[in-house]
């Protein structure tokens, strides 16, 4: 396919510019969101960068005001959107634009909808019916522009904020904190490094996956999931490998988005193990997916068959079979360097125990095809760990 081919303007689950240079349509998708005074919203590493310099003189050429706000963690916490927060209402800002890898576009997402909230971040937990709880009116509307290909957190409707008080992850939840409008611009992503993008890449992958092997109804979102499992096949390796591949990255980046939209209808295992192990080890989320992805597989393989046969069908895989879709699963973490397993991470299984409970307590476990309780959590873990599939 040419460069040509590859742009669209779609709405589903919110307008989105995808295509290499769509960075350009900044001015005029603030200008569509009323916006005079955007918060540019990202991290400290990114501020520094071209990429940010140009965004703001975007801004400017659109005689826009606006104005740069980068105090957030790696893994943001309640103060750094309470930081961000004042700073939107010091600015006296009208909306934003949440630009960087997950993090930054989790904190854009949030100071804008704390901006106009009476109530403390952590009430809107994600938690029966919290969100109802906030005033729908006063959410800033947000841009949302990635400069990574694996959370897909542009098209999400919540974000991952640390309570460091209590030392654990909240999600904050509500559907209007869905950005109205994403710009999926490969040149963003042609700089990331080669392990990086592999991660992140798999990441992306175990989305679309988790979503696909889900038990819940959600015709819509299985179709998006089978795609964007093709479209990585097709390009996580050209993405790793020739990083300056726009095609390639721009495809990644499609199927980022289109993982975090499939998700919707649920996640799994995969997930409930990776949760626990980023915060006990501190170890890459998409690094840790990639690595548990083939044993939790095998873990499911009685429940998912018919569905990974029929995608096995659909990507083009020679051999369509269970044992087939895992040997191809395998051969792509070959090919761009993954572990084979955690130990080679540096992860042993001295707390298999509490891994296994913390896993099968994970909101991502209910939406696995088999309710695995904690012990055999654990089983898989320490497969997982020696590499036993
Ligand atoms: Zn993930």
């Amino acid at each position: 396919m040419t460069q040509q081919m590859l742009s669209g303007n779609w709405n589903y689950p919110s307008q989105i510019r995808a295509g290499a240079g769509s960075l350009s349509f900044l001015g005029q998708s603030c200008k569509a969101l009323k916006m005079q005074n955007p918060l540019l919203v990202t991290d400290p590493t990114l501020a520094a960068l071209p990429v940010v310099a140009e965004a703001l003189r975007l801004c400017r050429a659109a005689a826009l005001e606006c104005a740069l706000f980068s105090g957030i963690k790696g893994n943001p916490d309640g103060d750094n959107i309470s930081e961000g927060v004042k700073a939107f209402h010091a600015g006296q800002h009208d909306g934003v634009i949440a630009l960087g890898g997950g993090s930054a576009l989790d904190v854009g997402k949030a100071v804008a909808f704390m901006s106009g909230q009476q109530l403390p971040l952590w009430a809107f937990e994600d938690i029966g019916d919290n969100w109802t709880k906030a005033n729908e009116g006063a959410i800033a509307p947000v841009i949302a522009v990635p400069t990574t290909a694996g959370t897909g957190s542009e098209v999400g409707r919540a974000a991952v904020i640390t309570d460091s008080r209590a030392r654990v992850k909240r999600i904050i939840f509500h559907p209007k904190m869905l950005p109205e409008i994403v710009l999926l611009d490969p040149e963003l992503t042609a700089g990331l490094p080669a392990h990086i993008t592999a991660a992140t890449g798999m990441d992306a992958l175990s989305h679309n996956l988790e979503a696909l092997c889900s038990p819940f109804y959600h015709p819509m979102a299985q179709g998006i999931a089978v795609e964007g499992i093709r479209l990585v096949k097709e390009n996580l390796v050209n993405a790793v490998h020739r990083g300056h591949d726009l095609s390639a990255r721009l495809q990644m980046l499609v199927a980022s988005s289109m993982g975090a939209t499939a998700f919707q209808k649920g996640l799994g295992a995969m997930h409930a193990l990776a949760h626990p192990l980023g915060a006990l080890y501190d170890a890459h989320h998409g690094t840790l997916n990639a690595v548990l992805m083939p044993y939790v597989l095998k873990a499911n393989e009685q429940a998912i068959t018919g569905k990974i046969e029929r995608l096995s069908a659909y990507i083009g895989l020679e051999d369509t079979s269970f044992d087939g879709f895992l040997a191809w699963i395998l051969s792509l973490r070959a090919q761009i360097a993954i572990a084979d397993n955690l130990s080679q991470i540096g992860i042993d299984d001295s707390e298999a125990g509490k891994i296994g409970e913390m896993a099968c307590a994970d909101p991502s476990a209910s939406g696995n095809p088999i309710a695995f309780s904690a012990g055999q959590y654990s089983e898989i873990f320490v497969r997982a760990v020696h590499g036993e599939l």
